[in-house]
């Protein structure tokens, strides 16, 4: 039985078509209410900006009619395109995969539910033509509950504090990128949150604009309290890999030298003590000691499995799309 291919093979325009301006990419999972209004104010503010430009929705696996409403819009919206995954597979994937079809010299995200202002799609691009290669809208006064604002607060403090990235809002769903930014991020897990930090730990230039935000009316928000866990989390993994990740062995081989170091004065110290002829009872300090040398020898171990994968190519996660409009 010959296996059926999951991914229909990208149409030939990659190559032939010709490149546009701007491309407005927009991650959408369950936002049938919203774009109809969301493409119409879209296509107005582009319109004016005159410039060439297409649209591209991701459809993240929407379960509502998300997927029937962007056929119906494809039939009166200039420019408008659409992949369509299979399944959920969150925002993070939704933009990878947006950022390798746009064909735009300057990809502009946005989300769909119309709390991000297609307005400020100008400014931004202006921005990005004074020199900078991302800049992030900064949501100042935010129109969000206060379980939002306030852990968004202290984990863009946290963030920017730890990586040295100042912006006041990582993770604005309106930001600006040059083609060159938005093709050479790659996004795991949930780290959509941190692409400006991903961007400036490669040499890019990370700027911000102030932008106006509204409040969600239809449909409801996607990211539950599990945010804040697994926002923790990337975080931690983004600091790795943007810090340690091609040389794995400098932070593992560090802390296990350490370990086995301290674990190995330990136990020489009773060691020479039993040899002068004290008798070695169970210490518990020699106990902490040993542990300390075999903790050692498995962070050295672990550094050189981390060097060793890191010496393959690393495997770029695909997703199943099943079709593009
Ligand atoms: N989104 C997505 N896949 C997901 C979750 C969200 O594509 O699994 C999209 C969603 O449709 C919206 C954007 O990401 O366009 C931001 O989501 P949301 O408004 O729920 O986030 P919030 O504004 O509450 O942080
Ligand atoms: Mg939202």
């Amino acid at each position: 039985m010959a296996a059926e291919p999951v991914t229909p093979a990208a149409p030939p325009r990659d190559a032939s078509a010709p490149a546009v301006e701007i491309t407005v990419l927009i991650p959408a999972y369950n936002e049938a209410e919203n774009l109809a209004p969301l493409l119409e104010k879209l296509t107005a503010d582009l319109s004016a900006l005159g410039r060439t430009y297409e649209i591209l929705v991701v459809d993240d696996g929407s379960a509502d009619d998300t997927l029937a409403r962007l056929r119906d819009l494809r039939r009166t919206t200039p420019h408008l395109r659409a992949v369509v995954f299979r399944r959920n597979y969150g925002k993070s994937a939704a933009l990878s995969v947006g950022f390798q079809e746009a064909r735009g010299r300057t990809v502009v995200t946005m989300d769909a539910d119309l709390q991000d202002d297609s307005k400020e799609i100008g400014p931004l691009i202006a921005k990005i033509e004074e020199g900078f290669d991302l800049v992030s809208g900064w949501k100042q006064k935010r129109k969000d509950p206060i379980v939002k604002t306030l852990p968004s607060k202290l984990f863009n403090a946290v963030t920017s504090s730890l990586t040295g990235v100042r912006l006041h809002d990582m993770n604005c769903g309106l930001k600006a990128y040059r083609a060159e930014v938005a093709k050479s991020v790659r996004l795991r897990g949930e780290q959509h949150r941190f692409i400006p930090v991903l961007a400036h730990w490669n040499g890019f230039r990370v700027g911000e604009i102030r932008t106006v935000h509204h409040p969600r009316l239809h449909g409801r928000t996607k990211f539950g309290s599990a945010r804040f866990l697994n926002g923790f989390l990337d975080l931690l993994a983004v600091m790795f890999l943007t810090t340690s990740s091609r040389r794995p062995l400098h932070l593992f081989g560090r802390i296990g030298v350490f370990f086995a170091l301290a674990g190995a004065a330990i136990t020489i110290g009773y060691s020479w003590r039993w040899i002068l002829g004290e008798g070695l009872r169970l210490r518990p300090a020699l106990l902490f000691g040993t542990v300390l040398v075999i903790l050692g020898f498995q962070f050295v171990s672990m550094g050189f499995l981390g060097e060793l994968i890191a010496s393959t190519r690393v495997h770029e996660p695909d997703y199943a799309v099943r079709e593009r409009l």
